[in-house]
């Protein structure tokens, strides 16, 4: 009998048999640091911000759209 290591992404749970493939993997996604602003619509108003601005570890800036779906 053989046994296989598998290793998963942390972030996305991806899985590799390549430990470095999957260094790689969790490398490559930029980690939020903090919410930059939030929009609020007065229109649409679920109570909820319409869309949020997310700065990342790495300085970027990104802004989400809200979907309205409660989870
Ligand atoms: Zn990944």
């Amino acid at each position: 009998m053989k046994q296989e290591t598998i290793y998963e992404c942390e972030l996305c749970h991806s899985t590799f048999y390549d430990k470095e493939r999957c260094e790689r993997c969790e490398k490559s996604h930029y980690i939020p640091k903090k919410i930059e602003s939030c929009y609020y619509s007065f229109e649409l108003n679920t109570g909820y911000p319409k869309n949020i601005i997310i700065k990342f570890e790495n300085g970027s800036l990104v802004k989400y759209e809200a979907q309205y779906e409660l989870l």
